[in-house]
């Protein structure tokens, strides 16, 4: 068992001020200027996966949380015009 070795590979806590080691991810899109098949990821960890989603889906972007390391290939629909 290796203790303290959080190494390079786990990302941190996208949350401003936070240097927690990142358990979720928070996959989202700007369908302005995104297209469907962009997806922007952002680490998070369980106490901030919440805040970050909301903040994300309070501009109206589409949102989806997933476990770390969880290849999501596009988040919401394709804006219909
Ligand atoms: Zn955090």
């Amino acid at each position: 068992m290796i203790i303290g070795s959080a190494g390079p590979d786990i990302p941190q806590c996208s949350r401003a001020g936070c240097r927690a080691d990142a358990t979720h991810q928070v996959n989202w899109r700007n369908p302005k200027i995104h297209g469907i098949d962009r997806v922007k990821v952002w680490a998070a960890c369980a106490e901030h996966v919440d805040f970050l989603a909301e903040f994300l889906r309070s501009r109206d972007f589409p949102v989806e949380v997933t476990e770390l390391g969880v290849t999501v290939s596009a988040v919401g629909t394709e804006a219909t015009s």
